[in-house]
């Protein structure tokens, strides 16, 4: 009996102290898994090495990492415990069963990024920030690293009127965050992907060729492609890029004015 009492409690921190660390461990195999197919199967032709930037890619995303670590902790989590304590948000209050519930969450969670990202262009303080991750002269998975710590700390506020209004417990934005961050990862790289396989993930997710387009320095091409996970919000919206070969593609900022903040 007595040693029985502390062993589900030691089991279970086992258990989330494993778990906390499956999700980094995963997303770090799937970003050199990509990194060693979009080398054999590029998808566009890179102009510069990809050593060198893939280092300052990742020294950018590490530092805007770190910035935003603690502001999330102090705003983002709780938020999250408001929700759970007081049932706030839309979801609690659909009547939906609570099986279905994150899955709403999610939905809506990816929906209000693709807000975000429009904001992050139509914004010129916001704009300021969000053309460093459009000044990659490349387009490839190390550009899923690449943003400016100002423009992750602006989208901190969001986020946490996200979990508030939409109704996202900590769980299921823990959820989101991985999933979001492996489909960015996805379709920022440089993998050429059977065409059949494009249109097929093409309907329901955003593919590499998809947002390689949002990353053409042309600025009419860079107000489309803006979802960031289901590629059904630029449908909605009309905001559906054009079809190009990839390698016509110029990636970077577009010149004069508009590339500028
Ligand atoms: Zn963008």
């Amino acid at each position: 009996m007595l040693c029985n009492g502390p062993r589900p409690e030691r089991q279970r921190t086992l258990g989330t102290r494993s778990a906390s660390w499956l999700a980094p461990a995963l997303l770090c195999a799937a970003f050199f898994a990509l990194r060693v197919l979009e080398d054999r199967r590029p998808l566009r032709q890179r102009t510069a090495p990809a050593g060198p930037r893939l280092l300052r890619n990742a020294a950018t995303g590490a530092l805007a990492a770190v910035t935003v670590a603690v502001p999330n902790a102090l705003v983002t989590r709780p938020a999250t415990a408001l929700v759970e304590r007081r049932g706030w948000g839309l979801v609690p209050h659909l009547g939906l069963p609570p099986a279905v519930r994150p899955a709403a969450a999610l939905v809506l969670m990816d929906y209000t990024l693709y807000l975000w990202h429009v904001l992050l262009h139509r914004v010129p303080q916001l704009w300021r920030w969000h053309r460093v991750h459009h000044a990659d002269a490349d387009l490839d998975v190390s550009t899923a690293l690449r943003f400016h710590a100002a423009e992750l700390a602006w989208s901190v506020p969001w986020r946490a009127a996200q979990v508030l209004l939409i109704g996202v417990p900590r769980r299921t934005l823990s959820l989101w965050g991985v999933l979001t961050l492996a489909e960015v990862m996805f379709y920022h790289s440089n993998l050429r992907l059977p065409l059949r396989w494009e249109r097929a993930l093409g309907g329901l997710l955003v593919t590499p060729r998809q947002h390689g387009i949002h990353h053409d320095s042309v600025a009419a091409h860079q107000a489309r492609n803006l979802s960031s996970g289901l590629s059904v919000w630029d449908r909605l919206h009309g905001t559906v890029g054009p079809q190009l070969p990839q390698q016509t593609l110029v990636m970077g900022l577009p010149p004069g004015p508009e590339g500028r903040a």
